[in-house]
């Protein structure tokens, strides 16, 4: 890194991302990144916003009549999956509601799962993962040093909510991607392509011990075909109507007995140790930087009040020593191995190997399939 320390101007965003650049005013492109793209999308005039999530609903609802469930929504008990439990409810949509066990779940996340499935009166089906699987994935994407430790839990849900919506007949996934509240995130803390098996694979080939039969997987082709041949598509409401995160949690503590986490993401043990402590201590990462300059940027706090926030530890530090032992005890590591692990240099994702060129010959052949069945359809007499 040339230059030092540099923080930006306007948000909380630092040099501790390699990608940063400023402008003349000392303001950063995820600032630039962030207005470009709300202006596209939260900032449009807002009776634009609630058209479109009114035609979103009508949609769903449509292709769902008859069926026992219109739509399908992974519920982790955070802010985003409560409250898109809550717009549901409120639209008259009928979820099935999955939760994912992966076994990291806190009992604060469990108790407004409960909460809000007895409120709202949804059906849910837990998804309780394959433990040992679970873990020896896990493991091995932390003894290969890679950033993202997360990929494991994304593909588990990701692969179970379509598969899951192909069997019910279900065409909408609804998805908790927030704008405003998690729209600034470098390319270089995550691993991006989280569908990437070619990458997963080879990971769990190095550093795995047992195989993987029962975990559920999905490359980019899979989701490619779920959505071209399946039609099941990824519903996002929260770029379409209001969204003040403040307001927001006062509704579910009101309406859903909803308890709040200190911080984003911490209903899940894992969670809040890989970003409170991993990512910090074995990364240089502060994620909070990221979402708390979300938030900035989207007009829900002020620098001031992040800078404030940043001053503190992410969680409470006796906290995290008592997870750290909870975590090498459940991952059945030592103290010394974990230590030597963390110890280890970054590896980067791209260096075990990435789905790249078959990806685009896969999707032209995924096309050609398509015009064939329907020109075929079409022959018969079957599709006007
Ligand atoms: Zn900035």
């Amino acid at each position: 890194m040339s230059g030092g320390y540099k923080q930006c101007t306007r948000c909380v965003m630092d040099t501790t991302t390699a990608l940063i650049v400023f402008d003349e005013k000392g303001v950063c492109n995820f600032c630039h990144d962030y207005d470009k793209h709300a202006a596209e999308s939260v900032l449009r005039d807002r009776a634009i916003r609630y058209a479109e999530f009114d035609q979103l609903i009508s949609e769903i609802k449509l292709q769902g009549k008859g069926k026992e469930y219109d739509c399908i929504l992974g519920l982790s008990g955070g802010v985003d999956s409560s409250y898109l439990a809550l717009i549901a409810h409120d639209q008259g949509l009928r979820p099935l509601v999955v939760h994912f066990d992966n076994g990291w779940d806190n009992e604060l996340a469990v108790k407004n799962i409960q909460n809000i499935i007895q409120k709202l009166n949804y059906d849910m089906s837990t998804y309780v993962v394959d433990w040992n699987e679970f873990k020896d994935l896990q493991l091995a994407y932390f003894k290969a040093s890679v950033i993202d430790l997360e990929v494991p839990t994304d593909q588990l849900i990701v692969a179970t909510l379509y598969k899951l919506a192909k069997e019910h007949g279900i065409k909408s996934i609804l998805n908790g991607n927030n704008f405003r509240t998690e729209y600034i995130l470098p390319r270089d803390w995550i691993y991006s392509k989280k569908l990437d098996l070619v990458n997963l694979t080879n990971i769990h080939k190095k550093f795995g011990k047992i195989p993987l039969k029962n975990f559920p997987k999905i490359g980019i082709n899979d989701r490619y075909r779920y959505q071209k041949v399946d039609g099941i598509r990824m519903a996002t409401f929260f770029d379409k109507i209001d969204f003040n995160l403040n307001e927001v949690k006062e509704r579910l503590i009101k309406e859903l007995n909803w308890t709040p986490y200190p911080g984003k993401h911490y209903e899940s043990i894992f969670t809040r140790f890989y970003q409170g402590y991993i990512l910090l201590k074995k990364f240089n990462v502060d994620k909070r930087k990221a979402h708390l300059s979300s938030l900035i940027c989207s007009g829900q706090i002020t620098r001031a009040e992040a800078l404030n926030e940043l001053k503190l530890p992410p969680y409470p530090t006796e906290l995290q020593m008592e997870d750290r032992n909870y975590v090498i005890k459940k991952w059945g590591l030592t103290e010394v191995e974990f230590d030597r692990i963390m110890a280890e240099k970054k590896v980067p994702h791209e260096s075990y190997g990435e789905e790249k060129g078959a990806n685009l010959m896969n999707r032209l052949r995924e096309e050609v399939k398509l015009i064939y069945r329907y020109q075929i359809l079409k022959r018969l007499g079957l599709f006007k």
